[in-house]
């Protein structure tokens, strides 16, 4: 089954290729779609279901979106829904690192560092057929970068449950504990029964 993914983060379908296995994921960019939705929802789950509607307008097939972010505690939830953009707001662009360098920066001399990766999976089969997930992976902010593998604040989160930092772990082995793991696999389960497997 082809499924349109409503991003155009390669990083995200490549993880989300590999959590679905069997359905071929189509991104916009792929199709020559200019897909660029603003992103103006207040939660997560607002803002997968604006990507996931806007992309079926326009394809009229099946439409998955993932909308995710990074919240830390002591920071209030911040850079939550915000986290592609942190440090952008005067108009500049940050890489990756720049971005998660700056995170470091600004829990400089705090103690409590916990914070929860969200993942909101939103999947629209026909209009009126729409199915919304949201998971966490549960962690903490690193003092200092560590790993290579995954994207994004990978490199100082430290996942509670696998007892090392994100991008530590190998290629693959982050699915397990993580938000868009958890949620992808529920996604599957509908997806399966949709298809009779
Ligand atoms: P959006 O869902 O396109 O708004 O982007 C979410 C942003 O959150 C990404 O660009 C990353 O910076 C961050 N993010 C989301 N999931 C992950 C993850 O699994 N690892 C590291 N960073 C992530």
């Amino acid at each position: 089954m082809k499924l349109y993914f409503a991003s155009g983060n390669d990083h995200k379908r490549k993880e989300m290729s590999r959590l679905l296995g069997g359905y071929e994921l189509v991104l916009p960019k792929d199709e020559g779609i200019d897909f660029d939705p603003e992103e103006t929802g207040t939660s997560y789950i607002e803002n997968a279901l604006i990507k996931a509607e806007a992309l079926y307008s326009i394809v009229h097939a099946p439409v998955l979106a993932d909308d995710s972010g990074l919240s830390v505690d002591a920071l209030g939830g911040k850079p939550g829904i915000h986290s592609a953009r942190y440090g952008e707001e005067d108009g500049k662009k940050l890489s990756s690192e720049e971005k998660y360098m700056l995170l470091l920066k600004n829990m400089e001399g705090i103690t409590d560092r916990t914070a929860h990766f969200v993942s909101a999976l939103c999947l629209i089969l026909s209009p009126d057929r729409k199915y919304i997930v949201q998971e966490t992976c549960d962690g903490s902010i690193a003092l200092s970068p560590s790993g290579t593998t995954g994207f994004g604040y990978d490199p100082v989160f430290f996942i509670d449950e696998a007892g090392m930092i994100s991008a530590e772990l190998p290629e693959g082995e982050k699915d397990r504990y993580s938000h868009r793991g958890k949620a992808a696999r529920l996604m599957k389960l509908l997806l399966d029964k949709e298809n009779g497997k």
